[in-house]
Order: C-alpha cells, then structure tokens, then sequence
C-alpha cells in the first residue's frame, strides 16, 4: 500500500508527476485543484466559491479543503493507496491531515518533494495557460506559497514523515524515474 503525499511550489508538476506515478503503481490521485477546477465548470456552490479566489492566486479556506480531502481519503478503493496533490497547503491543513490519517489506521505516509527553482516555475505557470496563471496570480501562488505551504515542510519533518527530495528540472521521465527509485527502494510492503 502505498501512501504518498506530493509537495512543491505551483509549477513544479506535481499534478504531471502524479498523474504517471497513480498511473504506474495503480493508486487513487487526489488533486485538490483539480476537485476544485471541476466544480467551477460544473457550477457548484463550492465552485461558486472557489473560482475568484483560485484566479487570484491566494488559497481556498482551510476548512473547505479539510473537509474534501477528509471525504476523498474515506472512499474505499481497489487501488494501492493513493497519491494526494496539492494539500497540504497550510499548517492548519497539515495537522489536520495528520488527524485524518490516525483516525482511518494510515502509517508510512511518504512525501515527495519537488524542487524548482523560481525563475523556471514562473516561467512554466505562464505558458500553461491556466485561467489562473495570469502574472498577477503566479506572483501571489509563489508569495503564498513561500509564507503558508513552505512551513509545512518543517512540519512533516518534525512529524516523522519520510520526505524525498527531488530535482524537478529537466524531463518529465527522468524526474518520473528519480520519483519512482526513490519511493519505491524505501518501501516496506
Ligand atoms: P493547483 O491545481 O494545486 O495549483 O491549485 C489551484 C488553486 O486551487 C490554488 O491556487 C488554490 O487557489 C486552490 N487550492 C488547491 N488546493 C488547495 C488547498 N489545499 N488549499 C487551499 N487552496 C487550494
């Protein structure tokens, strides 16, 4: 069973990575932004919610999100454990996933974690053509990025959680093969 947590600055392709690597090793990716991007197409009052907030960069409140990745990680699956993508963002968010995983018996939770340099992430997220990676937004994700979700790194690291720390330069293969090495070498069963 695996149980993966992917973490990184917006544009270091955690959502590309998790995509391969849920695809590879048959687990359930959850991507909050992606839950969130879908409910702003299908017009939810959660999508109602979301969709300023997410197009100016700054982060959805914590409460909301608790409660989807709550509801997410509860579902039963056939799969082999899961790979979350883009939560946690906030310490707020962090201790309660910490809840969330004693509470339903999940231990060896791993974290991989992207790592970009800044002139590249920004030049990604603008050619990504998001409707939120306009220039204003990608310098509030950074700057939000830096004060509320870089601390949650110290967190984990405290926590006891194995933290993988990964180049995300270069091609998305290589990065896959590094990601996939690391995780799996160090997996109990
Ligand atoms: P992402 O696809 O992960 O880049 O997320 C896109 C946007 O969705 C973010 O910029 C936030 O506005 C919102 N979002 C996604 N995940 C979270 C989260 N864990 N907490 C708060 N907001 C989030």
């Amino acid at each position: 069973m695996y149980r993966l947590i992917i973490f990184g600055p917006p544009g270091a392709g955690k959502g590309t990575q998790a995509e391969i690597i849920a695809d590879k090793l048959n687990l359930d990716h959850f991507s909050t932004g992606q839950i969130l991007r879908e409910a702003v197409t299908a017009g939810t009052d959660l999508g109602k919610k979301a969709k300023a907030i997410m197009d100016s960069g700054h982060l959805v409140p914590d409460e909301i999100m608790i409660g989807i990745v709550e509801q997410s990680l509860a579902e039963r699956s056939e799969s082999n454990g899961f790979i979350l993508d883009g939560f946690p963002r906030t310490l707020a968010q962090a201790i309660a996933l910490t809840g969330i995983f004693s509470k339903l018996g999940f231990d060896d939770v791993k974290v991989i974690n992207l790592i970009v340099k800044d002139e590249e992430l920004i030049e990604r997220m603008l050619s990504r053509g998001r409707s939120d990676d306009t220039e204003d937004a990608v310098k509030n994700r950074l700057a939000v990025y830096k004060e509320s979700t870089a601390p949650v790194l110290d967190y984990f690291r405290k926590n006891g959680n194995a933290i993988f720390d990964i180049t995300g330069a270069g091609e998305i293969n290589d990065i896959n093969d590094q990601i996939l090495k690391s995780i799996t070498l160090n997996h109990r069963s």
